[in-house]
């Protein structure tokens, strides 16, 4: 019997103040990868895909941002 899936694994890269995009407050941005891996018998094997979002603490609101971006922020 075979047994694979996929599974996602978040990582938190830091905290980041900016200005939200959503709610226009400078308030501190959780930067967090999410990286989706396909496993087999529960080992994960390759990554198959791996996205960048960042959420704000002040309105919770979260959104998708690109790696170049992620990356830029996660330097400082
Ligand atoms: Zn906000």
């Amino acid at each position: 019997m075979l047994i694979f899936g996929l599974r996602t694994v978040v990582r938190q890269l830091g905290v980041v103040t900016l200005i939200c995009r959503n709610c226009g407050n400078t308030a501190a941005q959780v930067l967090s990868r999410r990286v989706t891996k396909f496993s087999l018998f529960f080992v994960p094997l390759f990554p198959v895909r791996t996205k960048y979002g960042m959420q704000c603490t002040f309105c919770a609101a979260s959104y998708t941002i690109s790696k170049d971006e992620a990356t830029r922020l996660a330097v400082h």
